[in-house]
């Protein structure tokens, strides 16, 4: 590589999704500059917003939702006046008939019939006395638990097994202690008990009826923090895919990026774990490559759909429980933000469908995609397809780290290695740390990581929210570590978009 294609900085970050560009916030509040790489034409990663014919649409819709305050800091200091505040709604579609979610148990009872909600709650009563979630190893085992077998198979079975593509019994109970921590038909009972008279201050978060929303969509976020980093000396630097990195003795040393050789002190990455070990150079001991290897995703196409109609229905997104049809979700972006659409005689829909990359769906054309989504959307009652006049189909590699049996295992070995032979390298966010998350524990890594650079630390990383408990309690950091981050926030002055 020739030398003038060499560039140094003191931080080198891989990726500018919310955890790389949350980390160089960070560093550059603290006078710290970085370099960003990312390979698309835009920041902000999955939490990305996506235009076309200026109807804006998410990869799945994103709330800000968080309980972390130096999270919600740095949301409202970067975008000020720019949220919204958004009611939710989001019902499961079965059998023709709209449930609320989270399910209420009344509405779930009417819903199902006289019969049939007898036989779940002898159904429920029976789990109840004979099982326990605690001793739950898999999703299956916890949820029956919980809900009972006759719930399990309405309201979850066909759902979950559309998102993972797997069936439920061998998907990690782990999975359902982190998303759904806390819901149970108790819980649910006693939330809807306390809501129809005091109101509950402190929901489980899969309750949660209100979420903050970028008047433009969550990209919004991220454009905004792009520009605060490159007035302030921090560039991204777009279309540059990290193809390869160097390591030796002491750590990594250099990252190769179109065919650029940048050079740093400290690195983080954001990018998927399998792809970041594939691209070592020397290749690792054989273990460890194939630790790496052994990590799973889920993938993730999103269909939007341009329709000329106003209104279709009220919801932020509907779960589709029907196994007649392949859609899972349908967001209705205008329902986040009414500036998601350039003109109100539209709405523009987004028919999200799991998959695997590469499988026979993700390599259909996308013209039957579009077709299939106007079919399901017809065949659903929710709208003709002679409304839908366009769409566009969106293809998202590794949406989703699974948590199979094994990853925790390869994690650690991963861990041990990097902890050993890579200690200038960092791993935070999403895929970064193949971690079923939301954005808020991808920024808080960011975070966590840049002050452990400054010096500020240590934090380990790999403890954020490692007892599971972040929806409810908030992040496992000590009181006094919560106190240092809150206390040491510099002032930063709004940077509205
Ligand atoms: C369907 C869906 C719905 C969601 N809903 C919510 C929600 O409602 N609320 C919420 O808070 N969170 C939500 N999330 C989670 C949220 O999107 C993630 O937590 C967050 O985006 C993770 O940020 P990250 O920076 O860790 O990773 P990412 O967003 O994945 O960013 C990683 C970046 O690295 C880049 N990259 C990868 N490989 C390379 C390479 N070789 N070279 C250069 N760059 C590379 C990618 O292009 C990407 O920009 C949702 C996620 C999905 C998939």
């Amino acid at each position: 590589m020739e030398s003038h294609n060499l560039r140094t900085s003191p931080v080198l970050i891989l990726g500018a999704g919310p955890a790389g560009l949350t980390a160089a916030y960070e560093l550059a509040k603290h006078g710290c500059s970085s370099v960003l790489l990312e390979q698309l034409p835009q920041v902000g990663g999955l939490s990305r917003t996506e235009q076309y014919r200026g109807f804006r649409f998410d990869i799945g819709g994103h709330r800000f939702f968080t309980r972390v305050g130096v999270v919600e800091k740095m949301w409202h200091d970067v975008l000020g006046d720019q949220f919204l505040v958004r009611p939710r709604l989001s019902r499961i579609f079965h059998n023709n008939h709209f449930f609320q979610y989270p399910l209420d148990p009344f509405d779930t009872l009417r819903g199902l019939g006289i019969w049939e909600a007898a036989l779940c709650m002898a159904s429920y009563a029976k789990a109840k006395m004979t099982k326990s979630s605690k001793d739950a190893k898999d999703l299956e085992s916890w949820l029956v638990a919980n809900f009972g077998n006759r719930l399990y198979r309405t309201f979850f079975k066909t759902y979950t097994e559309k998102v993972w593509g797997v069936p439920c019994h061998s998907i990690a109970a782990e999975w359902a202690a982190q998303r759904i921590r806390g819901l149970s038909m108790w819980t649910l009972i006693r939330e809807t008990a306390k809501s129809l008279t005091v109101g509950s201050s402190k929901a489980v978060t899969s309750l949660i009826q209100e979420f903050e929303y970028p008047r433009l969509g969550p990209g919004q976020m991220w454009q905004a923090t792009q520009a605060y980093l490159e007035e302030r000396g921090s560039p991204v630097v777009l279309n540059s895919e990290v193809s390869r990195i160097v390591w030796g003795a002491g750590g990594v040393q250099t990252v190769e990026s179109g065919g650029v050789e940048y050079r740093a002190d400290n690195f983080m990455s954001t990018l998927p774990i399998r792809e970041l070990f594939a691209m070592m150079d020397p290749a690792p001991p054989a273990e460890i490559c194939a630790a790496a290897a052994s990590l799973n995703y889920r993938d993730f196409i999103t269909v939007a759909l341009v329709i000329r109609e106003p209104k279709l229905f009220p919801d932020n997104w509907l779960y589709i429980h029907e196994p007649a049809v392949k859609v899972g979700r349908i967001q209705n972006y205008k329902n986040w933000s009414p500036e998601m659409v350039p003109d109100p005689a539209y709405s523009c829909l987004g028919m999200e469908y799991f998959c695997f990359e590469g499988d026979g769906f993700w390599t259909t054309s996308d013209a039957e995609l579009i077709d299939r989504a106007k079919t399901e959307l017809d065949q659903l009652g929710l709208c003709s397809r002679d409304k839908v006049e366009d769409g566009v189909v969106l293809r998202i590699p590794k949406a989703y780290p699974v948590y199979d049996n094994g990853y925790r295992e390869a994690l650690l070995v991963l861990r041990k290695f990097l902890s050993t032979q890579l200690p200038n390298l960092q791993l935070i966010g999403r895929n970064g740390m193949h971690r079923y998350n939301n954005q808020d524990h991808s920024m808080l890594t960011g975070m966590l990581a840049a002050r452990n650079v400054l010096g500020l630390g240590p934090f380990n990383l790999w403890e954020v929210n490692a007892d599971q408990d972040y929806h409810e309690d908030g992040f496992r950091l000590t009181p006094e570590e919560i106190e240092e981050l809150e206390r040491s926030q510099p002032t930063v002055p709004s940077t509205p978009n």
